[in-house]
């Protein structure tokens, strides 16, 4: 009897862990996440889970942000309408590119010191740049939340530098919007459970960052460069197709349980593996011709296509640099880059904050 009490066995269970090297935090699962903010009349209800447990916070709004902080999560809120920008922006003078965060915050954050986009306290220090992320900020990690915050707040800190934060969306985002769960990191299935709220609807679209995430593009144009999570099919591009018409035909049908009728078939084609948050022909399959690139590239007045969702080892150009893949798998957490485009070039911008030429 004595030899199976609960004493025993949990030491037993723990020993054996510590024994094959398993971590016991793991074992718990010990989870703080959020904060998730709705805002209800002149509050804003604000969550996390903390140590397994919930915790609701209700704050009046303050005026221009409101500052909520719990369990070592924080976020500002900034209470000005939310809308999409435009799609075109000319004569920007440095311009930076990354993709597929995928959750791994610490080695982004590494790479975006080390290449000027944030200073040491974590603050906008890239002046009148554009900073793009092409999608996948979602899934496969643990610190997605924390990355969805910092993004919303860096954006605010950049325009009022002069630049912007272009946060393309990815499939990863439109698949957690339409609860497509596949790829969760088991700690968010865990905050769901604890919540007792399907994960998706932590980000519906009453919600600050889920309203945030609707309105937000799948592709924008700086200067002669187009950004998309993936891609696009040269056949998609014919002379009715213009990148507003693109973004908003996706934008209103991106969640499929908020439309009151079916997806037209030109939204489903945007939706599907040859639209921008899917497409990867550039680089497997049913690869385009020169010609049928070039006409692309023509449609939409570019010299270039930059896109991530297909990992590559390091930032590479494709196609005689007309197609720049920007995933440089950052997903693993061990390593990535970051395209920088100056006055003086195109660069793969390293961890280490060291530049290496990607062409002429
Ligand atoms: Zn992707």
């Amino acid at each position: 009897m004595y030899l199976f009490s609960p004493r025993i066995i949990c030491f037993l269970f723990f020993s054996i862990a510590a024994l094959v090297g398993v971590k016991v935090d793991a074992i718990e699962m010990r989870v703080n996440d959020g904060p998730y903010v709705s805002q209800q009349g002149n509050k804003l209800i604000a969550t996390w889970v903390c140590k397994n447990q919930q915790k609701n916070i209700i704050v009046p709004i303050q005026q221009a942000s409101t500052f909520v902080e719990h369990c070592n999560l924080d976020a500002t809120i900034f209470h000005q309408p939310v809308t999409r920008t435009s799609e075109v922006f000319d004569h920007v003078e440095k311009v930076a590119a990354i993709s597929d965060f995928h959750g791994q915050y610490d080695l982004v954050f590494q790479i975006l010191r080390s290449n000027g986009i944030i200073d040491k306290y974590n603050q906008w220090s890239f002046g009148e740049g554009h900073f793009v992320i092409t999608g996948d900020v979602f899934d496969r990690g643990e610190k997605v939340t924390e990355l969805l915050w910092f993004i919303y707040e860096l954006e605010q800190q950049a325009l009022a530098s002069g630049g912007r934060v272009h946060f393309l969306l990815g499939n990863h985002e439109v698949m957690v919007l339409n609860g497509d769960l596949r790829y969760l990191h088991p700690k968010y299935q865990q905050v769901s459970k604890i919540l007792n709220v399907p994960f998706e609807s932590l980000f519906s679209s009453t919600t600050i960052l889920g309203e945030w995430l609707r309105s937000k593009s799948v592709v924008v144009k700086v200067n002669d460069m187009l950004f998309a999570h993936g891609g696009f099919h040269p056949n998609l591009a014919s002379s009715h197709t213009s990148l507003e018409n693109i973004n908003t035909v996706f934008s209103d049908t991106l969640v499929k349980s908020e439309l009151a009728s079916p997806r037209s078939a030109w939204a489903n084609e945007l939706h599907t593996s040859n639209g921008p948050i899917w497409y990867r022909g550039y680089f497997k399959g049913d690869i385009p011709t020169e010609d049928q690139l070039s006409q692309l590239l023509t449609h939409f007045a570019v010299n270039h296509i930059v896109v991530g969702h297909t990992s590559q080892t390091t930032i590479k150009s494709f196609h005689k640099n007309r197609v720049i893949a920007i995933d440089s798998s950052i997903k693993k957490g061990q390593y990535g880059e970051i395209l920088i485009v100056n006055h003086n070039g195109t660069f793969r911008g390293l961890p280490d904050g060291k530049r290496i030429a990607l062409f002429d």
